[in-house]
């Protein structure tokens, strides 16, 4: 695939880690050995997935000669927080427009990535009710910036679109290269999905390399149908851009929904029992909303026996540690 046609910036310092989870694997009754991609471990503070489709979307709003950046996501948004740092980080003003998904949840002092908005300089914050149709919540605080003289440049939520997503057909090709490199040959994929450029972003860069490698999306909110919807919609456009015309197939997207619990970020059993399987067992942190919950599904599926036995399954561990301070009374 070739990447250089379109305006990047240079973020990542090389492939992240792919990493055997020994331990892990023999906790799951070792009829499968699993592996992670540490995309927590990106660059960006304090690490994330976001990172990836900012070096696309960021180069973009330079190239277009913006001078601010407004984006929007949930309260404890890891999209909110990446963005904000990597304005920062290019001299340019970040507004954040967070959606209050859960009724009276947005503190303002507090933790996780709450706090690190503010640590990062972001230069408003305006929080919105659930539902509210963000893009135009964007396009009004893009008017008001633009009336005081400003070059607003709009990211939508998780920067899924089919330039963010290009960040993760890069990283499909990065895994097939690593896994080549190790002659690891890895049946299965699992990846969180939610605003979908992660999960269309890999299809894309597995298409396109031909890898072969079937990818499942752990749903974090909303219905299979919908979510594997919005994938295929993604995945598509995506394709188009990187002129791999029509290879993406409706069956190649595949979404899980049994392990979102009551909603969006509210937490579930089985997601706080994954998050502590993971750190005590192979010092990794997930988060409570996206690892975390993907994570319970992989735990799940494995223990249903849905991999053959034998099989090596790659975990994509998309970040968002952050999270974890702001639920403390979920974990104690
Ligand atoms: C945004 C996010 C995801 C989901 O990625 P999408 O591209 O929005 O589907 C997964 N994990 C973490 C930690 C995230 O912040």
């Amino acid at each position: 695939m070739n990447f250089t046609k379109f305006p990047r910036r240079h973020y990542l310092q090389g492939p992240t880690p792919i990493e055997a989870m020994p331990s892990l694997s023999k906790v799951m009754g070792g009829e499968v050995t699993l592996y992670v991609k540490r995309d927590d471990l990106l660059p960006g503070a304090a690490g994330g997935n976001k990172t990836r489709k900012l070096e696309f979307c960021i180069a973009d709003a330079l190239e277009k000669g913006a001078d601010t950046i407004v984006t929007c996501g949930a309260i404890q948004s890891n999209h909110a927080r990446l963005t904000a740092a990597w304005s920062a980080k290019e001299g340019l003003a970040c507004h954040l427009i967070l959606e209050e998904r859960v009724k009276g949840s947005y503190k303002k002092d507090a933790s996780g990535n709450n706090f690190l908005f503010e640590l990062l300089g972001v230069k408003s914050i305006t929080v919105v009710t659930a539902g509210s149709d963000m893009m135009a919540q964007m396009e009004k605080k893009a008017a008001e910036l633009t009336s005081a003289g400003k070059i607003p440049y709009l990211i939508p939520v998780g920067a899924s679109n089919d330039i963010g997503a290009l960040g993760y057909a890069v990283c499909a090709e990065e895994i097939m290269a690593q896994l080549n490199e190790m002659r690891l040959p890895i049946d299965h994929m699992v990846v969180p999905s939610g605003s979908a450029g992660t999960h269309a972003g890999l299809v894309v860069g597995m298409t396109g390399v031909n890898g072969g490698i079937p990818i499942s999306g752990m749903n974090v909110s909303r219905g299979k149908e919908a979510q594997e919807g919005l994938v295929f919609d993604l995945a598509v456009k995506t394709a188009e851009k990187l002129g791999l015309g029509d290879r993406i197939k409706r069956e190649d997207i595949v979404c899980f929904d049994q392990y979102v619990g009551p909603g969006y970020s509210l937490p579930t059993e089985d997601m706080v029992k994954a998050v502590n399987l993971f750190a005590q067992n192979e010092a990794i942190l997930l988060d409570p909303v996206y690892s975390g919950k993907a994570a319970a599904g992989l735990i799940d599926l494995i223990r249903k026996g849905h991999f053959k036995k034998g099989s090596n399954i790659l975990f994509v561990h998309t970040g968002g540690s952050p999270a974890l301070y702001a639920y403390l009374d979920t974990f104690r």
